[in-house]
């Protein structure tokens, strides 16, 4: 999982097409930017943004965030702003930076320099673009034209497979291509990478677009229909809006079909091996055959279905639903696919719909920003090791180990003492510990992108091809023993990651500059911040995702009954907590879907509270402008949540989201007792709980 919500999405795992292309895409809520990066005059937390008349412990976002977001505008060309945001400002002026050198430099042909170069000026030469028109899509409309039955259906269905989609790592469930592909280390055997198919087939971000019964939802649907006919328009086709009708209609049925985000995101209900001779009976109406063949896994023996249900569900649909709407479903979600390397009246209309209507986003971000978005989700590594040279030094690293092993020994005393788990359960836990694999900076090794052509003229086939590279490089792995020191973020990625099946974290050297790493500043800011994101990441190991999950990575029960029983009825509080938070007066936060990632703040911040206790080794830590050392650390952590949000980006995300919004995150801290004593917070005030109702997980 990864430690943030979806818009600093990781590049390289994720979706090549939708993260850049579908600007403001379904899952890709938005690398924005355009503000200057977080303002450091000193180091160590930053008073200027805290709010010191709002009392701690009535609302702890407002004291440590407040008169930052007294200050702050969205910028009008995104659905939010905060630390994220602005520190991946920063990381795409740096990757800019990079990206214009790469233009200037007289690298050889074929080097990752020059396809770096060629592939931005593809995406910026918006003349090109122009000229060429819908040529470079016709083809493509021309083959689904010529689709005569539904077993071409099938294949081209097949053809369009990608693997677009990440259930555990960097936990991206949506593909609007009927499924979609994970390639990753097998549930049972972790030892070597295996095939994941997940549900598909919708543009809107979730069933709950589709199916939800209220005016809000209503209203984006209505929109979303004439967002459907104006793509066909511009395309070419006649008659669009009963098209469009249609093709609403086939895939409010596919909604009707698809698991829910909370149901996705229990392991347990994915553990479905299905053999390729299987999918006949299991979901018949799609000529799986066909489909096999298209999609180039013909020879594969097995698959492991997410969610059988749904596709049992489309699979059906395949066979009920006339050729003619799947045709114009085909050529629309194709049209959308590869908007962004149309003319600008494309790009214009999926803003109008993704940006305008879903995220509430003003104005599109500037060309140049998605374009490097592209160059990196396209060639991430190529990118990525020219930046971690550039951005990352040793010491950096040096001492970001340190705190890691600190944080580490935290949780192993924290696992030690717990009373009510079985010995055995603890060993286990204690071996995961030691074979977890802490990924800092940058990987070990780097993607080579010799295979994947690129033309300075041809935006479109760069995409096109460099999808299908990422594909056929995930489907040739298929089989093969698993590198568990395998990145699945990007050093530019402002983010960090678990990835479960590996037993692994990455934190990417993006992530480690200020306000979240600064080596100048003291260590109860460091701990604070970036030390509760490693405290974070760790106990995603443990949580109830990571609890499926031993110390080699494969899906095992290491819990006995009993110790299982104590960590769901703890895990449950903290999901009523939650529950409790209503970021709209008719929009509550949902506990359960956001519950992985709270118990990870929980646990983040105990882990690196204590971390940061052991740093001192028994010594004081020094004040800033009167906080003591404890004070600095809560403040510090509050401040990673800085952040403020458009109403529909933020009702997006509560909708879609693992992650509950910043606002609830940063009041984590009433779950911890050193926070009660640091801020002297008293009965009566708003985050007050009584020690019972303290949520304790480790
Ligand atoms: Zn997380």
């Amino acid at each position: 999982m990864p430690f943030a919500e979806n818009f600093p999405k990781a590049p390289v795992a994720r979706a090549v097409l939708c993260a850049l292309l579908c600007i403001a895409a379904p899952a890709a809520q938005s690398q924005n930017t355009a503000v200057d990066p977080p303002k450091q005059d000193t180091h160590g937390i930053v008073v200027a943004n805290m709010d010191r008349s709002v009392k701690p412990g009535e609302d702890f976002n407002e004291y440590a965030n407040g008169a930052w977001m007294k200050r702050t505008e969205i910028p009008p060309d995104r659905g939010r702003i905060g630390v994220f945001t602005s520190l991946d400002d920063l990381s795409k002026k740096q990757t800019a930076g990079l990206i214009e050198e790469a233009a200037k430099s007289s690298a050889p042909a074929g080097s990752g320099l020059r396809k770096i170069a060629a592939l931005y000026n593809s995406y910026m030469d918006e003349a090109a673009i122009e000229a060429k028109g819908v040529s470079p899509l016709r083809p493509r409309l021309d083959a689904i034209a010529a689709i005569r039955d539904k077993r071409e259906l099938a294949r081209a269905l097949g053809e369009s497979l990608r693997s677009d989609v990440d259930a555990l790592n960097n936990t991206n469930f949506h593909t609007n291509n009927l499924f979609g592909l994970w390639v990753a280390p097998g549930f049972s055997d972790s030892d070597h990478y295996t095939a994941y198919l997940l549900q598909g087939g919708l543009q809107l971000p979730d069933r709950e677009y589709y199916l939800a019964d209220n005016d809000r939802m209503r209203d984006i649907r209505t929109k979303y229909r004439a967002h459907i006919s104006n793509i066909l328009k511009l395309a070419g086709f006649t008659d669009t809006d009963a098209r469009a009708g249609r093709i609403f209609e086939l895939e409010h049925a596919i909604a009707e079909k698809h698991s829910s985000l909370a149901d996705s995101e229990d392991v347990h209900k994915a553990n479905n091996t299905w053999k390729q001779t299987d999918f006949t009976a299991k979901a018949p109406g799609l000529d799986w055959v066909e489909y096999f063949r298209g999609a180039g896994l013909g020879k594969q023996p097995s698959f492991i279905v997410w969610q059988p249900t749904a596709f049992a569900g489309e699979s059906a649909l395949v066979a009920s639903t006339s050729l003619e709407t799947w045709k114009d479903w085909l050529a629309f979600h194709s049209i959308e696919t590869y908007a962004g390397a149309l003319p600008k009246a494309f790009d214009d209309e999926r803003f109008a719909f993704f940006g305008k209507v879903l995220s509430g986003t003003p104005e599109q971000r500037p060309r140049w920003q998605r374009g490097v978005d592209l160059v990196n989700n396209l060639l991430g590594d190529a990118v990525g090791q020219i930046y971690a040279q550039r951005y990352f030094p040793p010491e950096a690293k040096a001492e970001l180990q340190a705190m890691v092993s600190n944080i580490i020994s935290s949780f192993r005393k924290r696992i030690d003492a717990l009373r009510w788990m079985d010995p055995k359960t603890k060993a286990e836990a204690q071996a995961k510990l030691t074979t977890l694999y802490v990924g800092i900076g940058y990987p070990e090794t780097w993607h080579d992108y010799s295979a994947y052509e690129v033309n300075a003229d041809d935006i479109f086939g760069n995409v096109w091809r460099g999808s299908l590279f990422q594909y056929h490089r995930d489907v040739a792995r298929l089989g093969l023993p698993v590198d568990r020191k395998e990145w699945s973020m990007t050093p530019q990625t402002v983010n960090a990651v678990n990835l479960p099946l590996q037993n692994a974290l990455n934190f990417p050297a993006a992530i480690l500059q200020p306000p979240f790493f600064d080596p100048q500043a003291p260590a109860a800011a460091n701990y604070g911040a970036i030390g509760s994101v490693i405290g974070h990441e760790i106990s995603h190991t443990f949580d109830t995702e990571g609890s499926a999950f031993d110390s080699r990575g494969r899906v095992r029960n290491w819990w006995t009954p009993a110790d299982l029983a104590h960590f769901e009825a703890s895990t449950a509080k903290l999901a009523a907590q939650y529950d409790t938070y209503k970021p709209f007066p008719d929009l509550s936060v949902n506990g359960k879907q956001t519950l992985g990632e709270n118990i990870a703040d929980v646990a983040g911040i105990s882990a690196a509270y204590d971390g940061y206790r052991a740093s001192l080794e028994g010594k004081t830590a020094p004040t800033q402008d009167g906080f003591s050392g404890d004070q600095q650390f809560f403040i510090a952590f509050g401040q990673n949540w800085e952040s403020k949000s458009r109403e529909a980006a933020l009702r997006r995300q509560v909708m879609t989201d693992p992650h509950a919004p910043a606002q609830f995150r940063a009041d984590t801290v009433r779950n911890i007792d050193a926070w009660y004593s640091a801020f002297d917070v008293q009965p009566g005030e708003k985050l007050y709980l009584a020690p019972p109702d303290r949520v304790r997980i480790w």
